[in-house]
Parts: C-alpha cells; sequence; structure tokens
C-alpha cells in the first residue's frame, strides 16, 4: 500500500532534485492526466462528445503541450521561457470548458492547474499571479465576446466566480511558495552557517591534535566524574611509567605514584584525578612517577573547565617532567649545605678562642679592639653562613606554641643593640603588651632578627629603627621602619627574592648575600602570614608581616612535612 501511494503521490521523486525539462514535465503532468481521465470517461459515458470539434482539439493541444514539455531544451532558453506552458494550458481548458459546456460543469476549473503551477514557479510572483487571473478571465470572456449571442451585464459577470476563484488560489500558492522559499533560504543560511562552524572546529580540532602532540608536557584531560576526554602522547608515555609491573592499562589509584622525594607513595585521595574530580585546582605540585631508575619528577597543575554557566565539566591536568630541574636544585642544595657546614665548624672555633682570649687579663687596648673586630667579623660570617645553610637545606618542620610576639620582638631589639650602637643608629619599641600568637618563636625570632638588622644596616648615615607589634583581625603584626637609605620601586619589586642586592647595598660593600627576605618570607608565608614592603629611596623602609593569632594553617605544617605537598617553588626551586 505505501509503495502504490509513493507511487501515486510521487513520493520518491524530489522534485528540486530534477532537470529543468523534468520539471517542466512534471508540472505539466496532473493537467494532462487529468484531460485523459476526462477524454476516458466521456469515451466511457457520453461518447457523442467525442466528435466535438472543440473537445478533440483540446484534447489535441493537451497531447501537444505535453509533448512540447519532453521535446523543448528548456535549459537552453532564457530561464522563464517554461511558464509559456501553463499560459498556453488556458487555451485547451477554455476549448474543453465551451465543448462540454452542456454536459460537464465545473470544468473550467481545471484552470487552478495552470494557475497552481505559475503562482508556486517562484518566477515573476506578482506578475505571474496576475497572468494566471487574467489567463481565467479571458477563458470566460473571450467566448462572451465570440458567441453568438449578445454580450450583456449577465453574460459577463455570470462566470466571473471562476477567475476569481483562480486570483485567490494563485494568491494562496503564492504566500504558501513564499513562504516556503523564505524557509528554505533560512534553512540553507543556516545550513552554510553550520558548515562553517564545522569546518571551523575541524581546524579548530586538528590544531589542538598538533599542538598537543607537539608540546612536551604531559595533558590530561578528564570529567566531572574522572573520566578521561583526552590525553596527550606525552601523557601516555608519562603514564606507562607508572603501571604496575607487567600491567597494560590501572586505575590511577594503582599507578605507582610518590611524593617527597619519591619515597612516600601518594595515597589514593591525593592523587591528581581525584583531586580534580573533587574540584580543586593547584600547580606545581612535584610527583615522583614510576620506579628508579626510570623515575621522573612531575610538575602537575590542574585548572578547572567551567561550561557557558560557570558549572564545572571537567578538570584540564598538565604534568611538565622537571626531573633535570629537581635533580640540579638537589645539587645545588647539597652543594651549598656542605660548604656551609665546612665554614661553619672552623668559624665557631674561632669565635670561642676570640672568647676565651678577650677573656685574658692584662690585654692591651689594642688587642681587646683586635679582638672585637675578630669576633664582629666572625659573627658577620657565621650568620652568613646560617642564611646559607638555610637555603640548602629549607627548614624543618615548624614547631609552634604559644608565644608572646612583643616578647620576641623585644629580644632581637635587645640583640641588636651593640649593633644599632655602633653604627649611631637609635633603635625603640613600641607594642600594645601581651600579644599571643601561636608560632615557632625560634624562626619567627630569625625573622625579626633579619628585619632589625637589614634596618641597621641599610641606614649607613644613622638613624631610626623603631619596632612596633599591633593586633586585630585574628592577626598578629609587626612593623620595622628605618630612616635608612630606602629602594626604588624596581628594588622594591625583587627584595624577597633569593640572592637579590640592591646596586647601592653592592656599591656600599654592606656585607650581605640577598637571603635573608627570601628566608624570612618562607617562614612568615608557611605561618600562613604575609610580609610586605614600603620604601622610598633616601627616606627609608617599613617592613611590615603579619601572621594568624590561631597559628599555622594545619595543613600548612602538614604540607612542608610528611605530606605529598612538596612544591617547586617552596624551598627547591633556584632563585624564586
Ligand atoms: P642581605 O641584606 O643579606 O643582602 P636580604 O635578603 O636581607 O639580604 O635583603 C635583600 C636586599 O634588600 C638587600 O641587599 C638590600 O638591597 C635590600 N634591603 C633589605 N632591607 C632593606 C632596608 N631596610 N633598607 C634598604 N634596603 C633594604
Amino acid at each position: 500500500m505505501d509503495k502504490v501511494l509513493d507511487l501515486l503521490i510521487l513520493n520518491r521523486v524530489k522534485f528540486h532534485t530534477l532537470s529543468l525539462r523534468g520539471r517542466v514535465v512534471m508540472s505539466q503532468l496532473p493537467l494532462s492526466i487529468t484531460m485523459l481521465f476526462l477524454l476516458a470517461g466521456t469515451w466511457i459515458f457520453y461518447p457523442p462528445l467525442l466528435s466535438d470539434p472543440q473537445f478533440r482539439l483540446s484534447m489535441l493541444l493537451n497531447a501537444a503541450l505535453l509533448a512540447a514539455c519532453f521535446l523543448v531544451p528548456w535549459d537552453k532558453l532564457p530561464y522563464p521561457s517554461f511558464l509559456l506552458i501553463p499560459l498556453l494550458d488556458f487555451v485547451p481548458i477554455a476549448l474543453l470548458r465551451e465543448g462540454t459546456g452542456s454536459v460537464l460543469t465545473g470544468v473550467g476549473l481545471l484552470a487552478a492547474f495552470p494557475v497552481i503551477w505559475l503562482a508556486a514557479s517562484g518566477q515573476l510572483p506578482k506578475l505571474s499571479v496576475i497572468a494566471g487571473a487574467l489567463a481565467s478571465l479571458a477563458m470566460v470572456w473571450i467566448p462572451v465576446f465570440l458567441g453568438d449571442a449578445a454580450v450583456t451585464f449577465k453574460a459577463l459577470t455570470h462566470p466571473l466566480l471562476v477567475p476569481f476563484m483562480m486570483l485567490a488560489i494563485g494568491i494562496t500558492v503564492r504566500v504558501m511558495t513564499a513562504s516556503m522559499m523564505e524557509q528554505q533560504r533560512v534553512v540553507e543560511a543556516k545550513d552554510a552557517e553550520l558548515r562553517s562552524l564545522l569546518e571551523a572546529s575541524g581546524r579548530r580540532e586538528r590544531l589542538l591534535s598538533a599542538v598537543l602532540s607537539a608540546v612536551d608536557v604531559g595533558v590530561l584531560a578528564v570529567d566531572e566524574a574522572g573520566n578521561t576526554i583526552l590525553r596527550n602522547r606525552r601523557q601516555e608515555e608519562l603514564r606507562r611509567l607508572a603501571l604496575p609491573p607487567g600491567e597494560e592499562d590501572a586505575p590511577e589509584s594503582r599507578l605507582e605514584l610518590y611524593a617527597d622525594g619519591g619515597s612516600t607513595v601518594i595515597p589514593a585521595q591525593d592523587r591528581p584525578i581525584r583531586r580534580a574530580v573533587r574540584g580543586e585546582s593547584f600547580s606545581e605540585h612535584l610527583i615522583w612517577m614510576g620506579r628508579k631508575p626510570q623515575q621522573r619528577v612531575l610538575s602537575a597543575s590542574a585548572q578547572a573547565m567551567l561550561d557557558d554557566s560557570g558549572r564545572r565539566e571537567g578538570t584540564v591536568l598538565a604534568f611538565n617532567d622537571v626531573t633535570e630541574l629537581v635533580a640540579a636544585v638537589d645539587a645545588k642544595n647539597e652543594f651549598l649545605s656542605s660548604v656551609s657546614h665546612e665554614l661553619r665548624t672552623p668559624l665557631t672555633s674561632i669565635q670561642g678562642y676570640a672568647e676565651l682570649l678577650s677573656m685574658a687579663p692584662d690585654l692591651s687596648p689594642n688587642m681587646v679592639s683586635g679582638l672585637d673586630t675578630i669576633t664582629r667579623n666572625s659573627d658577620q660570617l657565621l650568620k652568613l653562613v646560617n642564611d646559607l645553610l638555610g637555603t640548602a637545606a629549607g627548614f624543618s618542620e615548624l614547631q609552634p606554641v604559644q608565644a608572646d610576639l612583643a616578647e620576641i620582638a623585644a629580644q632581637a631589639v635587645a640583640a641588636a643593640e651593640p649593633k644599632a650602637a655602633a653604627g649611631g643608629v637609635t633603635l625603640s619599641t613600641h607594642s600594645l603588651g601581651d600579644l599571643e600568637v601561636v608560632c615557632d618563636p625560634a624562626r619567627v625570632r630569625q625573622v625579626l632578627d633579619n628585619l632589625v638588622s637589614n634596618a641597621i644596616k641599610y641606614s649607613p648615615q644613622g638613624g631610626d629603627v623603631t619596632v612596633s607589634c599591633t593586633e586585630g583581625d585574628g592577626m598578629v603584626e609587626c612593623r620595622v621602619a628605618d630612616t635608612g637609605m630606602g629602594m626604588g620601586a624596581e628594588e622594591r619589586s625583587n627584595v624577597f627574592t633569593r640572592f637579590f642586592r640592591s646596586p647601592e647595598a653592592r656599591r656600599g660593600s654592606i656585607p650581605g648575600l640577598g637571603l635573608g627576605l627570601a628566608l624570612s618570607k618562607d617562614i612568615v608565608e608557611r605561618h600562613g602570614g604575609t610580609i610586605s614592603c614600603i620604601s622610598e629611596p633616601g627616606a627609608g623602609s617599613v617592613f611590615t608581616f603579619t601572621l594568624p593569632a590561631d597559628g599555622p594553617p594545619s595543613t600548612d605544617i602538614a604540607d612542608h612535612g610528611s605530606s605529598s605537598g612538596r612544591r617547586l617553588s617552596a624551598g627547591a626551586q633556584p632563585g624564586a
């Protein structure tokens, strides 16, 4: 049944895919077939009509027009010339209407076929609708004028229904065709847009895959549930290093991932993908992948991917191979550490003997002054060596206890008094009573010693150094202000960088290695605090650090202790 229907309504023929000739024939066929049915009906039910000359001529013309549709090379003629056919169709219809007028009624309605064709052709839209209506009018009026009967008002108005109907049909078809054409235009425009978007996205995809295979960084994208969306070649290689021996694939929880120099297995919940699934973003997280000797050190970073509404739809993880860098940093630290140890032992002995000698009776003033110089310089040297050692070894775990920041500050100021006096610097402290804070007092004292000693050191013409401590908002704050040489903007932005020394400090031969402030910053930050500097050349400097009164965040202590949280920038990165 479906097949018959298909055949009847030409369902399988895609009209717009036919040639112009095919389309012209298909457009003419409905009228020709209807006329053929009419011929058959007449032959069966009213044979006398077959001898009517107008009827015969009408049938002949219809056949001739269909033949013309087949035979004329329409595509070689100017484009809408095929519209002649529907216009000429009115002639056989008019003849048929005249020939069968008394026998068959409603034959004039056959004009609907050419009218529809004209209006649906989409060519010369208004003209073709008007032409269809006028041809219908001509079809009903010409016989009135040519006939024997008198041309009366009634004779002219009586058949007007047909042209009116044809005009209405023409307009309706025209409106529907225009809307369909507009829809088609929109669909085609969308189609073109879609195609160009597809092309652009294909180009982007090719670019992305070229970049991903070119970079030497392992890249992994996972969805919200941690399933892999994308993994580049480098990541594939790195992952293979971490597979348990003899296995081809394994979930992240079973990969050989280590922390702390490759010695501690990273617990499943601290592994990069698990952290990414929890929505964490992180950077420079060091991971040791695989077993020695193939083991590699990777710096892992994770960045969330958000959709247009800001919802997390996954995470991109990048694994940068920093094995050589970490090895170089370790070698440097080892070197600094052994050199510093070697220097410290003889220095301590020099200090001890200088102290012993200074206790001897009857020392001449020259000898006292000489021993003073030995003690001062060896103190200075020991401080430098300690700074070097601190940099090389990093710090052991913080030992937070309840302490009084004001007291620590007072101790630091008291210890610096002799040096201040020697440099003509006036030292003073302003503290609001007890400032309770949970901190590692030895480390905080180290920060204060460094800031106070800098304030004195970089006030070569003498001046005032003020240490003031306050508290508020759950934080304690300490400021060390001097009226010394100060610094310009560029120096200011570098003071916390390892081994940085301002040109003035170098020119003035002020002793130092450029390590004290970097160490101080490290200590303050590991307490969960901040340190900053305000300074103007010639006007002095103010260094301010704050610490949380409740002590360092527990994660931070753990991070630098036993957990997997070693970061390249925390003590291990050169010049960081
Ligand atoms: P060092 O003092 O051993 O050189 P630091 O890390 O303590 O190292 O200081 C780094 C640099 O910052 C110093 O060399 C100096 O140029 C500058 N600086 C530090 N404190 C002061 C200060 N109070 N006034 C001016 N410059 C300072």
